[in-house]
């Protein structure tokens, strides 16, 4: 399918096809194994002479067509798919350094990063440093001889704080860094740091790639060397890879991305304006809020703000557990980009492994709640969480 076609319609023809018996959707390998017609064919298969797969943890069909698409939605020249988002975040890390290296990262990471940054420092001397990457001066004063890439995250989970790619990258081409991105909270529909000349993007596909939380799985997207060269190392050898039916699952997820991504947004644009409004609302995190320090950053690398929103209530911790409480039609869970409206307290839920004081730094309050707004009617989402405040 040509990349010139809209990323509505590539969501869903996008990469090759294989339905050998014209099957419309893609017929799902579920195999751990191929078998070879002769002992010299398995020679040149395994000699890399003959294209063909071998063992699934090498190569699957489903997968493959699941890494071609992303590849494409994402506009980067190959894909690569993991058991989960962390397995993808550790193959990428993994293969960029080795002891001695350096990871210049954005401040506030998830925090499964985080603790593998801390794990690769005690025990392989992979050290690291953190910038809020707003100011030029100061991402440079943390660059060392060492350092091998730049990893971000934006928006920043959970107050919604943004990055500016384009500054970021130009500054890590001089240096020759290559740049990495998470780009789960916003989905390629929302933003393409490849396009913006990021060099590789991670996903946790688990989040609005599926979207229907029913699947755990992790993507990467870069140059066709880099890819390779993980798929041939870290991914190969460390093993985690993703399951033929996950992947079948997220080729169904990524036919509707646009569509879901559009309907996150717009439920979430009509949430944050009445929370702003609400008496017991302190503050709102959002993108999209012409008030908020990432209105202007949002409005140059994203396609809409995306769905999620925090807030801060009028109020203390006890105060905010009981809104939790209180939501009926709304579920109390991490995890976010599903069809649910999910609603989470990062002090004691997501952040809770963050000593306070690192928490209260970045902005991550007793009194702060944070929603992944689902694509459920916004009127009856608003009435629940509406109940929930009122008390
Ligand atoms: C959920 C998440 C991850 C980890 O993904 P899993 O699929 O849970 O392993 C990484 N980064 C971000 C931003 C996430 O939200």
């Amino acid at each position: 399918m040509s990349e010139s076609k809209s990323f509505d319609t590539l969501a869903i023809h996008g990469g090759g096809a294989v339905s050998p018996n014209g099957s419309l959707a893609p017929p799902l390998y579920q195999t751990s194994t191929f078998t070879f017609e002769s002992a010299e064919q398995g020679e040149a298969r395994f000699a890399g002479i003959e294209e063909g797969y071998i063992y699934s943890r090498l190569g699957n069909p489903t997968v493959k067509l699941l890494e071609e698409r992303i590849a494409i939605l994402e506009g980067g020249e190959a894909g690569l798919s993991f058991g989960s988002g962390m397995a993808a975040v550790s193959a990428v890390l993994l293969a960029l350094t080795k002891s001695g290296d350096h990871i210049l990262c954005s401040q506030g990471l998830y925090g499964c990063t985080f603790g593998l940054l801390q794990m690769m420092e005690e025990k392989y001397n992979i050290n690291h440093d953190f910038s809020d990457m707003d100011d030029e001066e100061e991402i440079l004063s943390k660059i060392t001889p060492h350092t091998k890439l730049i990893y971000i995250e934006t928006p920043i989970n959970p107050t919604m704080k943004l990055i500016d790619l384009q500054k970021v990258v130009t500054i890590a081409k001089r240096h020759h860094i290559p740049v990495v991105v998470d780009n789960t909270f916003c989905s390629p529909y929302l933003q393409q740091p490849i396009k913006l000349g990021c060099d590789i993007v991670v996903h946790s596909a688990t989040k609005y790639i599926g979207g229907h939380g029913d699947v755990i799985a992790g993507l990467v997207i870069g140059k066709k060397d880099f890819i390779q060269h993980v798929a041939m190392t870290t991914k190969k050898d460390i093993g985690g890879i993703m399951s033929p039916f996950d992947a079948w699952l997220l080729l169904r997820g990524l036919k509707t991305l646009p569509v879901r991504m559009d309907r996150h947004c717009d439920n979430t644009e009509k949430i944050a304006s009445l929370l702003k409004e609400h008496k017991n609302v302190e503050r709102i995190f959002y993108p999209g809020d012409p008030e908020s320090p990432a209105y202007e950053i949002m409005k140059k690398q994203m396609r809409r703000p995306g769905g999620l929103i925090s807030f801060t209530i009028k109020g203390t911790k006890k105060d905010a557990q009981n809104i939790l409480n209180r939501v009926k039609l709304i579920k109390i869970a991490v995890s976010l980009g599903d069809t649910e409206t999910l609603i989470q307290h990062p002090a004691t839920m997501t952040h809770a492994v963050v000593p306070e004081e690192a928490r209260l730094k970045m902005g991550i309050t007793d009194h702060l709640i944070r929603l992944s707004v689902g694509l459920e009617a916004w009127e009856d989402i608003w009435e629940d969480l509406k109940q929930a405040l009122n008390g």
